[in-house]
């Protein structure tokens, strides 16, 4: 006797309360059974929309006109109204954007021995989650244009367009982007104080220790929220120039090997390869390092190396009354900007 068989046998011989026992108890089986399979399939389409979640597009007329922004207070010198007045306005568009905004006050002494004051301006994005990414840029303008081929410009700013501006410049779109779509992860966007103070050229003391970097130097030691970490960290340092190229800095492949390559690989995947160059390129006393070495956190220094350029080392206005908004093309930035975006957005 096969199953189904038994099954009509037994039906036909039991009591109609029993029987509608029996089709009641089945209905509430189905019900359930067809339940679970919906909110299985549910949460199979949450965790589908979690892992392909959409890479914006980085607008690059909106970074643009960041830098410009900064730009128009004049030279960012830190002591100067423009540095203030600056730093006011990076505080207030942080504040639209992200969930928490530090302003880190702070005093260095520049290689000169003058005790000087600054201020890490830090915008926090989901501070609760454990896997995060740190992303830097330094906001104040340099006192010299020690690399002007005239002479009688090495005691003046420069205008810090390219040389700290456009790093500023994509890092406030980018976190526009992350008010905007939310990335896996949590982001901590740190401008740097005091980066360009260092000894001017014609003093020949470029071997002088630590005396660039100064406020990366100072968080490294005391980060904006205690026990601070991150998955890695990236600074964007003359990011803005036509026709850029970003060489692998060596400190970057020293400490943040793993990095280096995603972030060039995704370049090359999304056709930037002409900006971001398969190339090694030599170690460069950048905010990085004091990050990688102090903190502790493997970073990456997106900069501009130009061994060709006269001053053999950077693009060609590095550090000149060259370094304007007319040298800042928005096709620079878009690259920078949806590189950045594809791989924060992929984590
Ligand atoms: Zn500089």
């Amino acid at each position: 006797m096969k199953e189904r068989h038994w099954m009509i046998y037994f039906f036909k011989n039991i009591k109609m309360k029993t029987k509608l026992i029996f089709i009641f108890t089945f209905v509430i089986a189905v019900t359930l059974a067809s339940c679970g399979q919906y909110s299985r399939s549910k949460q199979a389409n949450n965790s589908k929309t979690k892992e392909t979640v959409n890479i914006p597009n980085f607008n690059q007329d909106s970074a643009y006109a960041y830098v410009a922004t900064q730009v128009s207070f004049g030279s960012r010198v830190p002591g100067t109204k423009a540095h203030a007045a600056c730093g006011k306005w990076i505080i207030h568009k942080l504040r639209e954007f992200a969930d928490t905004v530090y302003v880190q006050k702070f005093k260095a002494r520049t290689y000169d021995g003058v005790l000087r004051s600054g201020e890490n301006i830090i915008g926090s994005f989901f501070p609760k989650r454990q896997k995060r990414i740190l992303l830097m840029a330094h906001w104040d303008s340099r006192p010299f244009s020690d690399h002007d081929p005239n002479k009688a410009n090495w005691n003046k700013p420069i205008m810090a367009a390219n040389d700290g501006a456009s790093g500023v410049g994509v890092l406030l779109e980018l976190a526009r982007d992350f008010h905007l779509h939310h990335p896996n992860v949590g982001v901590d966007i740190v401008f740097f104080d005091l980066e360009d103070w260092g000894p001017p050229a014609y003093l020949h003391l470029q071997g002088k220790e630590n005396s660039w970097a100064l406020g990366a130097q100072y968080w490294a030691k005391h980060p904006h929220s205690p026990g601070h970490s991150a998955t890695f960290g990236i600074l964007l340092d003359m990011v803005g120039a036509k026709n850029a190229t970003f060489l692998k800095e060596y400190y970057s492949r020293q400490y943040a090997p793993y990095y280096v390559n995603l972030i060039w690989k995704t370049a090359a995947g999304l056709g930037y390869d002409n900006y971001f160059v398969n190339r090694d390129g030599y170690p460069i006393d950048d905010d990085h390092l004091y990050v990688n070495r102090i903190a502790g956190i493997p970073s990456v220094d997106i900069i501009q190396l130009d061994p060709n350029s006269p001053n053999g080392t950077f693009w060609k206005y590095w550090h000149t009354q060259g370094d304007t908004l007319d040298k800042i093309d928005k096709q620079t930035l878009k690259a920078v900007g949806q590189v950045l975006l594809t791989v924060i957005y992929g984590m």
